[in-house]
């Protein structure tokens, strides 16, 4: 059994897969090629923003809007410690100072009222100055923009989706993606809409923000490629991914109802024995993780091992919160500042998420759990 079953997806549709990478190995225009334009127009569409910028991988999609707004030195970036390391890396990745906000005990996602909190006692220190939020839609659904929005509006702060998970996850209709003033995602290939390889893609409705991240992408450039306005990065996709992600693009939305039943497969059999993961009224999780959580650690430590003992893998996202991280050492936080995070990663446990996962393995999975 497979945790996430990449090769059942490329069997599938493995002949238009092999064509579109063929048609970029005969035009040869292996970076920047048409497929990119294509790409871009398509993501923005789906999202439903003005602009998408791809990019490398979600980690640079995250930097880039960081470092068009200029955050830097002496700013405070606020966001959650239960996330992937690219998250708050990209704080620190711009001089910034990432301060840390606990999260929802049901969602998982980055508590607003705590967020509100925070921004002000950090107003009232006065040592940082606020920056940017960046919260996560863990697992694949969304945080909770409608109560995040105002707080960031108050402050008057850039909001910075990471969708890296939550692509293809909604609020009311609305996709995730186009949340914040600007968003990042990763079309890792274990991501929700995955590519070969890495990539990534920015999305924002500002055409300045879409300007800059355009100069950013490619070392900063000009009006030509040999001026240079900025210090950038060299953040391009490459053809082939695009051509790849197209394709995908094709079936995703049939994925994505997949991962739904398989969530509500899971819930039925699950009932009564964990908890099963949270999605309030309103929101669809592209389930990106299907994540339970047991009474205690050692409850999960024992599904853990009875699971692999019978083939079934298992991943524990995130076994220790950003916050306990070395590297965030200076930061000077210690175990107890964030109570919920470290609660919930003491007792989560991912089980096997993905659109050709069969009913029979779930249903062999849900039996060993107890
Ligand atoms: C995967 C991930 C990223 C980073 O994406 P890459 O493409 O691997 O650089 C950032 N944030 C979150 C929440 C992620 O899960």
């Amino acid at each position: 059994m497979q945790f996430i079953d990449l090769k059942a997806q490329y069997e599938r549709i493995k002949q238009k897969i092999d064509d579109r990478i063929n048609t970029v190995l005969q035009h040869h225009r292996y970076v920047m090629g048409p497929e990119i334009d294509e790409l871009e127009k398509k993501l923005a569409d789906y999202v439903g923003t003005a602009f998408c910028i791809s990019c490398s991988s979600g980690t640079d999609a995250l930097l880039m809007p960081l470092m068009a707004w200029g955050i830097g030195p002496g700013d405070a970036v606020f966001t959650t410690p239960f996330t992937f390391i690219a998250t708050a890396e990209v704080i620190r990745l711009v001089g910034a100072t990432p301060v840390f906000v606990d999260i929802d005990p049901h969602t998982f996602n980055i508590d607003p009222e705590a967020l509100y909190d925070k921004i002000k006692s950090v107003i009232a220190e006065k040592r940082l100055t606020p920056g940017a939020v960046i919260p996560v839609d863990l697992f694949g659904l969304p945080a909770d923009y409608q109560k995040i929005g105002p707080v960031t509006e108050e402050f008057n702060l850039p909001l910075l989706e990471d969708a890296a998970q939550g692509f293809g996850g909604t609020i009311g209709g609305r996709r995730a993606g186009s949340f914040g003033t600007a968003a990042a995602t990763s079309f890792f290939p274990a991501k929700p809409l995955g590519c070969y390889g890495d990539g990534g893609a920015v999305f924002t409705d500002d055409p300045q923000l879409h300007s800059k991240i355009v100069s950013i992408r490619v070392h900063g450039e000009g009006s030509d490629r040999y001026s240079n306005d900025r210090i950038g990065l060299n953040a391009r996709m490459d053809s082939i991914q695009a051509a790849i992600l197209l394709e995908k693009m094709e079936i995703f939305p049939d994925e994505l109802e997949r991962r739904q039943k398989i969530a509500d497969s899971y819930k039925q059999h699950l009932q009564g024995k964990v908890i099963t993961p949270d999605c309030p009224d309103n929101f669809n999780s592209s389930w990106a993780q299907y994540s339970i959580l047991f009474e205690n650690t050692q409850k999960r430590e024992i599904n853990r091992n009875n699971l692999a003992r019978h083939g079934v893998p298992a991943a524990i996202y995130y076994p220790l919160a950003l916050h306990l991280q070395k590297a965030f050492e200076d930061l000077q936080y210690g175990q107890g500042d964030f109570p919920v995070a470290e609660d919930i990663s003491s007792r989560i446990l991912s089980l096997p998420m993905h659109p050709y996962l069969k009913e029979s393995d779930l249903v062999k999975i849900c039996a060993l759990i107890d």
